[in-house]
């Protein structure tokens, strides 16, 4: 197993580094290829990511990412888009669940659940064009493409509850009545619960009843919306892990982004990382991965926390209490 270790700008490169020593406690054997990408190298060299760079993130099996700050230059490439490309990411996987302690907009503290995103085409197919007085983005809906992420979506579930919930807009959006009728034929043919909802009537009703849902399926910007909304159910930026999953390879990034207001003061919180640690382990089917989750919970109640969440302590300081914990408990 080999691991690219992209800690990006900003705050990357402080949480990235406590994540590390959190998977390092588990002592597995793998190869970390660290790899300097980014806004700090473009500004140094003029390139972000070069075609060196995409091969030896493909002879890796998964990255894990920290942040790329936005480059303010037309001629930017972005470097998430391309490793996205590359690597055939088609799945983007967020779970979202409480942590102990910790209260989110609703005060609510009885969900978990799972937003699957179809990553590669949707509304971000990249194709358009862009005029004085007409611009338009074309919103790509295949067969191929829904089968995919609803396979995904289905595996998922039936590790879970059982429970699929689809997310579209098809009254509308006629292009979603193709994504929507396959979801609900790969459901059926795995025996997957099944019901959907229209994106709007879900947002709301996210909010009010969390606890309804398990794993949801939806198309590329229905998913960035709502997954990004979700983060204040759980109260953080800084809490909330994700997943970019293709056939071949995985890429694990924290929501958050560089947060440059913050970055080089060592006090960023890295829980999100962490967490996407944990991500990593389950997708190597590592048995000992919830452990993760009782040393978070551990560190949250000894008030092991970053200022973002009322504390004093530091980034190494949280991913080093991390770390002794999955030490002494494996
Ligand atoms: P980017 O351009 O890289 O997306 P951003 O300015 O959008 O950066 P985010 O990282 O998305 O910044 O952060 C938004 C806000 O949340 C910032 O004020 C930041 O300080 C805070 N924040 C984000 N991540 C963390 C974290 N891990 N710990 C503490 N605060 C955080
Ligand atoms: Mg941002």
């Amino acid at each position: 197993m080999r691991l690219a270790i992209i800690e990006g700008d900003g705050i990357g490169r402080e949480v990235i580094p406590a994540a590390v020593e959190v998977l390092d406690a588990f002592g597995l054997e793998l190869e970390k290829v660290p790899l300097e990408l980014g806004y700090a190298r473009w500004e140094r060299t003029g390139t972000a990511m070069s075609g060196e760079d995409i091969k030896t993130i493909k002879g890796c099996d998964a990255v894990l990412f920290g942040a790329i700050t936005t480059v303010p230059d037309p001629n930017y490439k972005s470097v998430l888009l391309t490793i996205r490309k590359e690597l055939d990411l088609y799945a983007n996987v967020r779970p979202v669940k409480p942590l102990p302690g910790i209260k989110g907009v609703t005060g609510k503290n009885n969900f978990d659940f799972i937003i699957v995103r179809e990553n590669t085409e949707g509304l971000y197919s990249g194709i358009e064009e862009i005029g004085h007085d007409l611009s338009w983005t074309k919103r790509v809906v295949t067969r191929k493409g829904s089968e995919r992420i609803a396979e995904y979506a289905c595996k998922l579930a039936k590790q879970r509850n059982n429970k699929l919930t689809i997310v579209h807009k098809s009254n509308v959006l006629k292009s979603d009545k193709l994504f929507l009728d396959v979801c609900r034929q790969v459901a059926s043919s795995h025996g997957v619960e099944y019901s959907d909802m229209l994106v709007d009537s879900m947002a709301y009703s996210l909010m009010m009843r969390p606890e309804k849902y398990d794993v949801i399926v939806t198309t590329n910007i229905f998913g960035d919306i709502l997954s990004d909304m979700c983060a204040a159910l759980v109260g953080s930026l800084g809490l909330v892990p994700s997943a970019n999953i293709g056939r071949k390879y995985a890429f694990f990034e924290p929501v958050h982004g560089s947060a440059p207001d913050i970055a080089g003061k060592g006090i960023s919180n890295p829980l999100a990382a962490i967490l996407c640690v944990k991500m990593l382990l389950e997708w190597m089917g590592n048995p000992g991965a919830s452990v993760i989750d009782e040393a978070v919970a551990d560190v949250l109640q000894n008030k092991i926390i970053t200022p973002d969440l009322g504390g004093t302590s530091t980034t190494a300081e949280v991913g080093h209490a991390v770390a002794e914990y999955v030490k002494y408990a494996l």
